[in-house]
């Protein structure tokens, strides 16, 4: 069932950096980082009857389940135990090629951008699920921690859901960018005053951001029943005093890509809304330097490599 994508272009992601790290303990090297492919089949098993050569797909951070599953019969593969990520004990596409189960290679809808697209596949299904999940809407207010590759995409989606939202950036120089974006508030998540006078105001706070931060002023920022999810990855335990939780009901929550179905609904949202990566191009064998410019956080909004 498997397919080989001849790759143009990929994306990275900040979870890329995480693995050459060894952050979470799970790399393996020699090591091909690169989990937001976009390219054409070049080969086909016997098997795949979906896809053809020549066709333009995408392919995310996750590239076989076991397909029998609770989580895989409920078209939750994302939950599966026995989950394959496209670049971990496999390699992944920072390269010309990679492989993956067709189930989880998706066609890219004509009107979309392969370079803008790429991004989609991991950052965008990121945000994309959770803000779905807990059916954001116009009476929505959702703030988004860290304006950056998944953050600006982010935006995007819960705008287009109809929600006010609220930037919490350390970037004060992302600010027009984010407006532009569509957020109606800009709050710099450096300045602790600024951030302890939007208690009460959020239903929703999606973090993005991979660094510490005082949780418990994020909490406080929701109204009561709202929902402070982590898809972000910062490196110390998370912790929280319990009042907060207790007195307002507030949940504290995360999320994790998405599935095939949900990446296939997420695109042809995007398709259809205008949802795209604000990218800044690289070519494959300038790699170095692009993750030097993410680690930096110095890219609007998200480094492309392409072929
Ligand atoms: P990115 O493009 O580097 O953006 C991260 C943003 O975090 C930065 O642009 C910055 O935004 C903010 N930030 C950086 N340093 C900070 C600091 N010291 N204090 C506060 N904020 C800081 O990264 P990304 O690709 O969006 O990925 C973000 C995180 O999501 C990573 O941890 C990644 O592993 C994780 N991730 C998780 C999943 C999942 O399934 N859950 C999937 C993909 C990625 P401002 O400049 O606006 O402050
Ligand atoms: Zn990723």
């Amino acid at each position: 069932m498997e397919v080989e994508i001849g790759i143009t272009h990929c994306g990275i992601c900040h979870s890329d950096l995480h693995l050459i790290a060894n952050d979470w303990g799970i790399s393996q090297y020699p090591f091909i980082p690169g989990h937001e492919i976009v390219g054409a089949i070049t080969a086909s098993g016997a098997d795949v009857k979906s896809l053809e050569v020549g066709q333009r797909v995408g392919l995310g951070w996750q590239s076989n389940s076991c397909g029998t599953c609770e989580w895989c019969t409920r078209g939750m593969e994302n939950l599966c135990p026995l989950s394959e990520a496209t670049c971990i004990r496999r390699h992944g596409g920072y390269a010309d090629r990679v492989r993956a189960n067709a189930r989880f290679v998706i066609p890219i809808p004509e009107s979309m951008d392969s370079a803008e697209t790429a991004p989609l596949l991991c950052g965008g299904i990121t945000v994309y699920n959770p803000l779905r999940t807990h059916c954001i809407n116009p009476t929505s207010r959702v703030g988004i921690v860290g304006i950056g590759g998944l953050g600006h995409m982010a935006i995007q989606f819960a705008r287009i859901f109809g929600a006010e939202v609220t930037a919490f950036s350390t970037s004060a120089a992302k600010e027009e960018e984010a407006r532009a974006l569509g957020v109606q508030n800009f709050v710099n998540n450096r300045d602790s005053k600024a951030l302890k006078e939007m208690a009460n105001t959020q239903d929703f706070i999606l973090n993005t951001a991979n660094a510490d931060q005082d949780w418990g002023v994020y909490l406080q920022a929701l109204r009561p029943t709202g929902t402070l999810c982590f898809v972000g990855v910062p490196p110390s335990p998370v912790t929280f005093h319990a009042f907060p939780m207790i007195s307002g009901v507030r949940t504290i929550t995360g999320s994790s890509i998405g599935s095939p179905h949900q990446i296939r609904e997420m695109l042809d949202v995007a398709a259809r809304h205008g949802v795209k990566a604000t990218i800044e191009s690289f070519a494959m064998d300038k790699a170095n330097a692009a993750i030097d410019k993410v680690k930096k956080n110095k890219v609007r909004y998200r480094a492309v490599l392409t072929n």
